[in-house]
């Protein structure tokens, strides 16, 4: 069934899985506030972004050679109306359930201790050892940290790939045919992991849950080692006819959720989606698998710096 507004969806199936699952209402209430926000917060990204694309000039030659991310994502964004989003995000927490490490949280982000711009831009470059360095700094959980920049940033970095990678209206033809050639199993846009797979038609798509990108990597292998051996498998989770499997790669201990769906989730529920199939998760995990961290960040090729190129005589 498809919905105006994905909302409506989402409440929908928030209420069956707290009634299915009485153990996941906790999630269910924090993930429905933090869905609304980020839904708010989606409605505002384009005064965010203005008229800004993080669509590199090269950006056809990092889509051929395969390496992401292919967007410079950490664009110049307007700080100030989406600062209200993060510390928002922090209360979220705050009264969610996670009081003093989220307060503090809240705290440095407010004296600037950590610098609300950079911390955001980091996000969107997906630095999480950054991030992660500076928390422990000035001794606030960095987990956290990342999640609340996380939160506000990618609504951010949704709209900012589907304009440079799939809008008809602002992406050119051969990006976009270059994006559907796109066969790795890392976010082309951000570089990120998949959260899960979803298979449609009877193909498998990865999503990345950080910037929404929906992409087909290349089939019975591990989207994490591309092992395509006997050392990747992909076994039924539960009755065949609810679609739901998992891949396990025993070469890389890798695990990658596969939920057959007849369409594909829009950004902004992809948590629901994620949150409702946790029990694979849970299964993985007892069997010993895991998903990989963050790979590390690539970072871009050093241009020349400004100073070197305005002293060259
Ligand atoms: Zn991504
Ligand atoms: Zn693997």
């Amino acid at each position: 069934m498809a919905y105006d507004d994905p909302l409506d969806d989402a409440e929908l199936r928030w209420l069956r899985l707290a009634e299915a699952r009485p153990d996941l209402g906790a999630a269910v209430d924090m993930q429905r506030v933090l869905v609304t926000r980020g839904m708010e917060l989606m409605a505002e990204v384009p005064r965010i972004t203005g008229e800004t694309s993080a669509a590199p000039a090269d950006l056809l030659e990092r889509l051929a050679r395969q390496r992401a991310p292919v967007l410079d994502l950490a664009v110049d964004i307007d700080v100030d109306r989406l600062l209200p989003f993060l510390l928002g995000f922090c209360d979220d927490f705050i009264a969610g359930g996670a009081g003093d490490p989220a307060r503090r949280v809240r705290a440095v982000i407010e004296k600037g201790e950590i610098e609300p711009e950079s911390l955001l831009r980091a996000s969107l470059a997906r630095r999480q050892e950054a991030i992660r360095q500076r928390a422990n700094h000035v001794g606030v959980a960095p987990d956290l940290v990342w999640l609340v920049a996380e939160l506000a940033v990618g609504p951010v970095a949704h709209q900012l790939q589907h304009d440079a990678l799939v809008s008809v209206s602002s992406a050119p033809p051969e990006v976009r045919s270059a994006l559907r050639a796109w066969s790795r199993g890392e976010c082309p846009a951000c570089g990120s992991w998949p959260a899960l797979a979803e298979v449609r038609g009877g193909a498998r798509y990865a999503r990345c849950s950080f910037c929404g990108a929906d992409w087909e990597p290349r089939a019975d292998a591990c989207v994490y080692c591309t092992e395509s051996g006997t050392a990747f498998l992909t076994a039924a989770a539960g009755e065949a006819q609810t679609g739901r499997h998992i891949e396990f790669c025993r070469a890389c201990g890798g695990y990658l959720k596969q939920i057959g769906l007849p369409a594909a989730t829009p950004f902004a529920i992809l948590p629901v989606l994620d949150l409702e199939t946790s029990d694979l998760d849970v299964l993985a995990a007892g069997r010993g698998y895991a998903r990989p961290p963050m790979r590390p960040v690539a970072e871009p090729d050093a241009p020349c710096p400004e100073e070197s190129r305005q002293s060259a005589p």
